[in-house]
């Protein structure tokens, strides 16, 4: 099972891989992202897709994070 580094998240370790990528996806909402869907409703996680790099993007200012990574800023999203 792999082992993501989003020990900023709040009990992590009790989580399961699709429940980590949840609470990656709500971190990014609250900071104001609107995350790209696909046509079933879902979150893309191909927007950011380089080797084995991949993860959801934002439709209002194109960012895009990598969920392995985990790397978030705490800055809010500055798109329109
Ligand atoms: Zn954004
Ligand atoms: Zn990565």
């Amino acid at each position: 099972m792999r082992i993501w580094p989003l020990s900023y998240i709040k009990g992590l370790s009790n989580m399961t891989i699709a429940e980590r990528q949840k609470a990656f996806q709500k971190k990014l909402e609250d900071l104001g992202h609107v995350l790209k869907l696909e046509d079933d409703g879902r979150v893309d996680i191909f927007v950011c897709d380089c080797d084995y790099h991949n993860g959801p993007g934002c439709i209002k200012c194109d960012e895009s994070w990598c969920h392995h990574c985990g790397h978030i800023s705490n800055e809010r999203c500055k798109g329109e």
